[in-house]
Parts: C-alpha cells; structure tokens; sequence
C-alpha cells in the first residue's frame, strides 16, 4: 500500500536505535542519514526532505529531553511531530460560505479522481444534511458530462449540465449558469468539476483560471493522484500559479504509491490537504487527518513493538528460563556458552549489549568480547565433560590442566574463563533474586 515500504524502512532505522542512554551525535547522523534515504526513495521532494531532516536533526541533538521516554522513542516522537508538520499541521477543514451557495471548484490533471471527487464529496456533504448540486464543466473529455451524471445519480444528488447547444464548448458560461441554477433552487453547495490534461498546459490553465474568476469560489480543490510521485511538486506549484487553490485532495491513496506526493503537496504549496480518497467507490472518501496520516506512515504502533523486542533483545522465554536458572544456582557452563553463541548468531555482540535487558552489569564484561574469544570458549566448554560443565565446582587443578590440553588453550585461559562465568552468575543471580529486570517502561507517544 502507499506508505508500505516508507514505514518499513523507517522502522527497520528506529529499530537500530539505542534504547539505553544518550544518543551520540554520530548515532543521530546515522538516523537521519537513513531518514534522507527513505523519503527520497518514497519520491518526496528534495527540498521538502532537506528541511525535514535538518529539523529532525537539530532536535534530537538538542535538549528536548523526556525523560518517560527512551532516546529511539524519542527520535520516534521528533519524526512523527514533523511528520505532522510537513502534512499541515491542524486538520482543515472544509470552509463553508457564510451566505450559501458555498461554490466548491475542482481542478488537476486529467485521470487524477477530479469526477469521482465530486461524487464523494457530494455524497458526503448530503448524508452531513446539505444539499449539493453537482456541474459539468469539464467540457473536454468525451465522456465527462456522462461520467458526472453517473457518478451524481449514485451519490443522490443533481447534476447541471450543458444542454446541447446551449453552452456546449464554453466552460466558463456552463460553471456561471450552474451556479446560478444552485443560487434559483436553494441548493447550499456547488461542485464544479473542471477539465484536465494529461499535463500542466497554457490553455487548460488558463480556463481554470477563467473559470475561478467567472465563479468566485469559496474553495478551490487541487486534486492530485497520489501515484503520480516525483511530478507531484512541478504539477501542484503550476496549478497553485494558475489557480491559485485553497487546499489539496490525494487521491488513490490505496494504490501501491510511494506517496512522496502526499509528503510533499502541502509543505511546497503551503495549501492543506483537506481530503483523502482511498478507492475507486463513493464511499472511500475522508477528511483528512495530519495527525492520523503521520501515524499511518510511522505505523506507530509497530514501531514501537518493534522497539519493545528490541528491548528485549533475544527471546522472551529463552530470557526468563535463563533467570531461573541464574535465581536457583542451576546455570551452567553449558547455558554461558550457549548465550554467547547466541549473542554472536545475532550480530554484532557490542550492538546487542546495548538492548539486552539487565544487560548494562554485564556490559564491561562482554564488550570485551571478541569472535575469537567465543570461538576459545567453545573450544574449552566443549572439552568439559557434562559434569564439568553442570557443576563447575568440580574443576580442579588437574581437571583444568586435561581441558586446557584438549582444547589447545593455557591452564590460564581456562582459569580466566571460569572466573568469568562465576562472575556472571554470580551477578546476574543477585539481579535475578530481585527478579526479571524491568524492561523501561514505554512511556506515550
Ligand atoms: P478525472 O479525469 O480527474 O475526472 O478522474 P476520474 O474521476 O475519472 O478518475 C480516473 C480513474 O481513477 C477512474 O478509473 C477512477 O475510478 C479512479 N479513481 C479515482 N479516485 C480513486 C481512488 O481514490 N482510488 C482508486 N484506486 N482509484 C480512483
């Protein structure tokens, strides 16, 4: 869906975050260097993501600090809010003529939903109790008038069209005599539908223009397809010169856009986006929600389980049979050495020490670690026998010396060893008897 991969690869950034400490300058560079690459692949303007991304930037190196927050949902809670921003900011909505008929003009490009808008958006405004009227002014494509007379039988409401040869060929007298028509029958609102191109011309702009001038409306709609990705900017600045639009409707939000257009309409143009259109039926129509969308888009609610596993670190389960085992004295060699085959199998160990619970006792001690060092562990773990390893109690000066034979390694590398592993347990036992340690609490977004 449009978004889709925006918000995994958004995700996947705030998923390497650090949840512990402070964010270095480096850790936010790297985020938003990611941030950067998403919104452009996502087909959002470049100066639009230019200025986004300074501002994320300069704020999650300033001192906005929450302390129910962690420093990823942090950089989460800055992205969102500027997500908001670029989006609009309030929800606008539909402006309304203090002395009725409020005139409502569409305009954009041919194919971008402008006839199906009017459908929705008069269905829409009668089921909220008015009584729109629907014109065919889009004179140019063949089937226009027929389509919006289809469109206004389905929504319920009249249509004012051209009669033949009366009109026919001049737009801008069809939307004066429409209007005029609402105006004589009492109906509240009027939408006038427009033609199109399949591109930005001089002649199709200047009969919006035409038009607008002729209706003076209350409300000029740019409706423009979400799909239509880097063209959105250059399309929306030459309606805005052209027309001069008071607020944007997306369309096709459902498709497989990579809805750089949404992210960009409203910060270029500084016009709000006032309506979102998801489908092809009447229904798939609505108000359109900054705050809403900026969610959609960060899908927060993945997100921030995505941050709680990372919390988590390793599974769950596998975490809590670890801390009995610590609580009752029952933690083996066997048990270390397969939590340090596991931390390597995850990666990089230095970037998992920082999202393992409890973790931060243990952290001097395993940042040491190297590969090769698991690798010497293994080696000597495995030259145990399984009493040895269930009981290290039982290794004894010869014992060590047999084990340290066996596997290549110095009396001095098994000593050390050892010595690790009863720290270990040792430590994570008291932290244990506490119980679990908490994971921090997620605090709001
Ligand atoms: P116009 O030329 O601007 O009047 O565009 P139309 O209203 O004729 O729409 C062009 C095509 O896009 C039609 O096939 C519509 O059914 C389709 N369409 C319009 N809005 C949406 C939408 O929100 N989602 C999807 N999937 N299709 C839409």
């Amino acid at each position: 869906a449009t978004f889709g991969n925006l918000s995994d690869r958004l995700a996947d950034t705030f998923k390497n975050l650090r949840t512990k400490g402070k964010l270095s300058a480096a850790d936010v560079d790297g985020t938003v260097r990611e941030i950067r690459r998403a919104l452009l692949d996502a087909d959002v303007a470049l100066d639009v993501v230019k200025e986004f991304t300074a501002t994320v930037r300069e704020r999650a190196l300033g001192d906005e600090v929450n302390k129910a927050l962690n420093p990823a949902q942090q950089v989460v809670q800055i992205v969102n809010e500027e997500l908001v921003r670029i989006l609009g900011g309030q929800q606008r909505r539909l402006e309304f003529a203090k002395r009725p008929p409020t005139v409502i003009m569409l305009a954009g490009l041919q194919g971008a939903g402008k006839t199906t808008l009017a459908g929705k958006l008069a269905r829409w405004l009668a089921k909220d109790g008015h009584t729109p009227v629907l014109v065919a002014a889009d004179l140019q494509r063949p089937n226009a008038v027929n389509q919006l007379q289809i469109v206004g039988g389905q929504a319920g409401v009249p249509v004012f069209a051209p009669e033949p040869g009366n009109g026919v060929g001049n737009p801008v007298k069809v939307a004066k005599d429409g209007v005029a028509w609402a105006v004589q029958k009492q109906h509240d609102v009027v939408i006038v539908d427009t033609a199109g191109r399949l591109g930005v011309d001089a002649e199709m702009m200047k009969q919006a223009a035409d038009i607008r001038r002729a209706i003076d409306p209350d409300e000029v709609l740019f409706v423009i397809d979400a799909m239509i990705g880097q063209d959105a900017v250059a399309t929306a600045k030459a309606f805005q010169e052209g027309v001069d639009f008071t607020g944007v409707v997306l369309t096709k939000l459902d498709g497989d856009a990579r809805g750089g257009a949404a992210l960009s309409v409203a910060s270029v143009t500084g016009r709000p986006i006032v309506f979102a259109s998801t489908g092809e039926s009447l229904g798939d129509f609505e108000p359109f929600h900054p705050d809403r969308m900026a969610s959609r888009i960060l899908d927060l609610g993945d997100i921030l389980t995505l941050i709680e596993q990372a919390q988590a670190a390793f599974d769950e389960e596998e975490a809590l049979k670890v801390a009995e085992k610590f609580a009752t004295d029952t933690f083996t060699l066997d048990d270390f050495l397969k939590q340090m085959q596991q931390l390597r199998n995850m990666g990089s160990i230095k970037k998992m020490m920082g999202m393992l619970p409890g973790a931060g006792a243990m952290k001097q001690q395993l940042d040491n670690f190297d590969e090769q060092e698991i690798v010497r562990t293994e080696a000597i773990i495995q030259s145990m026998t399984v009493a040895e390893r269930t009981n290290p109690k039982l290794l004894n000066g010869s014992r060590r010396l047999r084990i340290a034979r066996g596997s290549g390694m110095t009396v001095t590398d098994v000593n050390q060893l050892v010595t690790r592993f009863e720290q270990a347990a040792k430590m994570m036992k008291t932290v244990a008897k506490g119980g679990v340690p908490n994971m921090p609490g997620m605090g709001p977004i």
